[in-house]
């Protein structure tokens, strides 16, 4: 389980956080961390601080987007210190852990997302994930610092990882052995786009005023868990429907010509 899960920071503006993080990791057996576009240098403070978890600092992958980061991950779990504006699935660190596993024994890669020391995530960034976690804190002072959330987050995925591996081993996400793997991140994104294009085409959505409507739509398709054969059937719709479209576009043409001569 642990060697399939991604610390994924975001924006990270110290470098002693950046080190911290490696520790933390290590501590609890993870390994494979990812930066997006960090703003600091994994310089002699992040070295110090990761006292001796420098492996990790070395190997850690630094990538322009989250987007990029999270592309061939079944589950992205943001985390943050407080609600946002649409409501979201909204887990505790144990219930996430106890999803990475079953995830993890399906045969997944998870993204654990952590925000810049100074804001957070973003909406958007958010959006990207499944569920969002909140460490739970008293409710005046809730934000941690970003490498002690990392500490709680791995702390809780290797105890679910040493709980019970047996058990984990045989559950699966829906109480019966699954046909298709969960769609990633890439393919999820792919489908979410031809279906924006799909409704801009058909008149349904105003690509100038499209609101929340993708936001929505997002987590719908993100809580339900669709894998990739579901994604392809609906990308076959979706090319069908386009297609039919083009096609009254084009009767609709011959007639406007029909009526102008
Ligand atoms: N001021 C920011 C907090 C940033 S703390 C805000 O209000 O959003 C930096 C990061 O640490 C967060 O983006 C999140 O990844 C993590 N973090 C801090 N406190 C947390 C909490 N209580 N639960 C979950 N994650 C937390």
């Amino acid at each position: 389980m642990l060697d399939n899960i991604v610390i994924v920071m975001v924006n990270t503006t110290h470098s002693g956080n950046i080190g911290a993080a490696a520790r933390a990791m290590k501590n609890m057996g993870l390994s494979q961390l990812v930066l997006v576009d960090p703003k600091a240098a994994i310089d002699e403070e992040a070295i110090q601080r990761s006292s001796r978890a420098e492996d990790i600092l070395h190997q850690a992958r630094i990538v322009a987007s989250l987007e990029e980061a999270i592309a061939d991950c079944g589950l992205v779990v943001g985390t943050s210190a407080r609600s946002r504006y649409i409501p979201w699935p909204l887990m505790n660190p144990r219930e996430c852990a106890a999803k990475a596993a079953m995830a993890s024994a399906n045969g997944n890669k998870i993204a654990l997302v952590f925000g810049r020391e100074s804001s957070g995530l973003t909406n958007d960034e958010l959006h990207l994930c499944h569920a969002h976690v909140h460490i739970p804190t008293v409710e005046d002072f809730s934000s941690l610092n970003v490498a002690q959330a990392i500490q709680v987050m791995c702390y809780e995925m290797r105890l679910a990882a040493i709980s019970e591996p047996a058990l984990q081993q045989e559950e699966s996400a829906w109480g019966v052995e699954w046909d298709y793997e969960l769609a990633n991140h890439e393919q999820l994104n792919g489908m979410l786009h031809h279906l924006e294009q799909t409704m801009v085409d058909i008149g349904f959505l105003d690509p100038n005023t499209p609101k929340q409507t993708m936001s929505r739509l997002r987590r719908l398709f993100q809580r339900a868990g669709v894998d990739k054969m579901e994604v392809n059937i609906l990308r076959g719709i979706f090319s069908a429907v386009q297609r039919q479209q083009k096609v009254q576009g084009v009767q609709q043409d011959a007639v406007k010509t029909g009526d102008s001569d």
